[in-house]
Parts: structure tokens; sequence; C-alpha cells
């Protein structure tokens, strides 16, 4: 395994004090990871060094033409202090499957997550203590060539930083409102939807923008071919529930495959509920509503894990889920999920990754 170079900060900042008031992506740690890229030498140079801005060329191909990717993951501080990662594996899984699609080079997964496990432990007091309260990471590549043509970059930067979050429900698990994106589409098939590129979130602005002109929060994406059958939401993949039965829309190559989707799936499986990974149009969801069988609606992703739908507005037609309110199902994984990631209750599942 690749050396890590450290160099510390000579002038750390002050910790935020107000845990309450820590939001969401505001607030950077002293120290972030970075990597080079370069054609013919691979990944190198991997280093510790105090976060800060740094010189990029105004031709720096990922500024012209997009060729960047993420990731985005949490450590949590647990009651007797241990700060542990949620299934990690995954993130730099997925990292490879988006670098593949945007032709950006591999990385070694289980050095990043060294990589990452040795930032978070540099950076373990900024790990928020309060309830709800995290550090999130974010893992990113992008091109920086001096080059203003198309083609794959000879060179990239891969970075982590970090930014200890608030807890994302302080006022409890508040549904949210939701419109069903009727001119807009995010990603047809063949295109970039599984991969987490900024790409993916620019042409999103759109319709998100639309939405909050309408006083809803997020948007529900419908499929770019039929606009038919339901995808997901901004940041987040969809559940239903109906008549009992958990379904989520099948991973066809437009839909972000969230690891948080996928726990919840497994959540569900071994409590023992009906669970379906398949298509699922927006009228089949107006008439489970309309037939009194649409039971609850809930979103799910890293920064909220489960975020119940309370209202959903399809044309002219809004329909109240469940009363506004969270309904069970949403209840007992919010409760099961956010249980492993903080340690609060016994990870049967051996998601956990802790940090020594
Ligand atoms: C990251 C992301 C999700 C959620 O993925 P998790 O791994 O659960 O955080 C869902 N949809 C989109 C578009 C995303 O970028």
């Amino acid at each position: 395994m690749m050396d890590i170079k450290i160099e510390k900060t000579t002038a750390p900042k002050a910790k935020p004090t107000d845990e309450s008031k820590l939001g969401f992506g505001h607030i950077f740690t002293d120290h972030m990871f970075v990597m080079n890229y370069d054609a013919g030498k691979g990944w190198n140079n991997p280093r510790i060094v105090p976060y800060g801005d740094f010189p990029i060329s105004p031709a720096a191909m990922c500024l012209h033409y997009g060729q960047e990717i993420f990731e985005g993951l949490k450590a949590y501080r647990t009651a007797d202090g241990t700060i542990q990662l949620f299934r990690p594996q995954e993130n730099y899984k997925r990292m490879n499957n988006s670098a593949k699609r945007m032709v950006i080079p591999e990385i070694d997964e289980e050095f990043m997550l060294y990589a990452t496990k040795e930032l978070v432990k540099m950076e373990a007091d900024w790990v928020p203590h309060s309830d709800g309260t995290s550090l999130y990471i974010r893992p990113f590549i992008f091109a920086t060539d001096p080059y203003v043509g198309v083609k794959p970059a000879d060179h990239y930067l891969l970075m982590i930083i970090l930014s200890p979050s608030g807890a994302y429900y302080s006022t409890g698990l508040n549904p949210v409102k939701i419109y069903v994106e009727n001119q807009y589409v995010r990603a047809v098939r063949g295109g970039t939807g599984f991969a987490k590129t900024a790409a993916n979130y620019a042409i999103s602005l759109a319709g998100q923008a639309e939405a909050h002109e309408q006083d809803y929060e997020q948007v529900l994406w419908l499929d770019g071919v039929e606009r038919k059958y339901v995808e997901e939401v901004g940041s987040m993949n969809i559940f239903f529930v109906i008549d009992g039965e958990v379904i989520t829309p099948e991973l066809t190559g437009s839909v972000l495959p969230g690891i948080t989707r996928m726990s919840a799936l497994e959540v569900c499986k071994s409590k023992g509920y009906k669970v379906s990974e398949r298509r699922i149009s927006i009228q089949e969801i107006a008439d489970a509503y309309d037939n009194g069988k649409l039971d609850e609606v809930f979103g799910t992703g890293t920064a909220a894990v489960i975020s119940p739908v309370g209202h959903l507005k399809w044309g002219d037609k809004v329909m109240t889920i469940n009363n506004n309110e969270i309904g069970p199902i949403s209840q007992m994984l919010y409760d099961t999920m956010t249980g492993i990631q903080w340690g609060k209750i016994p990870d049967k599942f051996g998601w956990i990754e802790k940090i020594d």
C-alpha cells in the first residue's frame, strides 16, 4: 500500500461550539486528502495537507467538459466515543462504477478506505458529539489537464474533504413535499443516471427551481423515455408501500444505486416484509392512492437516511400520504439504520467499519 505523506496545519481552526447550528456543507475541517493521477504513472503522491484553496488552470478540462465524479458518506460518533463508518466499501465500489462511465481512471478501493480512515482519524475531534450529528465525507475526482478539447484527460486530482454536519431532523422527522416533474428529465438508459457525477445535479436544478416556486421541496423524476415510470427524487431513492408491499424502482441504469436504498431493502427483507424492485408507474401510485392503498412513501439517502413524503403533487393531483405523518415502515427503517450507524443497536448485518 502507498504511504500517505502528512503535512499538518500550523493554524488549526476553532471547532464549532454550537452543534445545533452546524447545518450541512458549510464548515470544513483542518485537513484534506489529495492524490494525483498522471497517465503513465497512475495514482500517485497521496497526501494529507492543510485544507485550503489550490491553484487550477483556467483551461482545466473539468471546468469545460465536466469530467468529475464524487461520493458521499458519513463518520458517526457512538456513545462510547468510537468513530465509525457505514458500508464505506460500497462507496468506493460505486465510485469505480462512476469512474468507468466517465472514463476516469479507477482507484484502489482498499487504499481509498485506508486513506479515508487515516484522514478521519486525524480529524477525529471534528466529529460532532450531539445526537444525530456526523462528519460528512466527500471524496471526489476531477480532470485537471489544461486543454480545451474533448477527450478523456491524462491528469486528475482525487480529494477528500470533511464537513461536520448537524442533525438532519432537528425538529423530528418532518415529511417532505414532493413534486412530480413532467417537463424535464434527469436521466435516460444509456446515460449517466447511475453514476455519481456533477452533471446529473447540474441538469436537475431547473426542475428543482420549478418545484421550489410551487412551494415543493424536491422533485420526483419520471423515466426519460415514456415519462411514466418513477425513477428517484433529487438526491434520494424512492420507496412506496402499497397494500403492505414495499416497492422501489429497479436499477435500470438511469437510477443512482443508493447504499441507503440497498440497506433499506435488506432490512425490510430481514423483517419479513414483501419487497419488490420493479417498474412502477406514477399512474399506479395515483390509483393506489385513490383506492386507499398507498400506505407510505419515503426517500432514502445518506443525508436524511429515511425521509418520509407527506405530499406528492402530480399535475393537478395532490396526494396527502399517511395524514402527512411518518408511517410505521419508514419509522422502523429510520430507527434500525440510524441505530446501527450511531452504534445504539447491534450491527447484525456487518455494515459498520470502525475507525481505531
Ligand atoms: C447519492 C445519491 C443517492 C443516495 O445514495 P446513498 O448511497 O443512499 O447516499 C440517490 N440519488 C442520487 C441522485 C444520488 O446522487
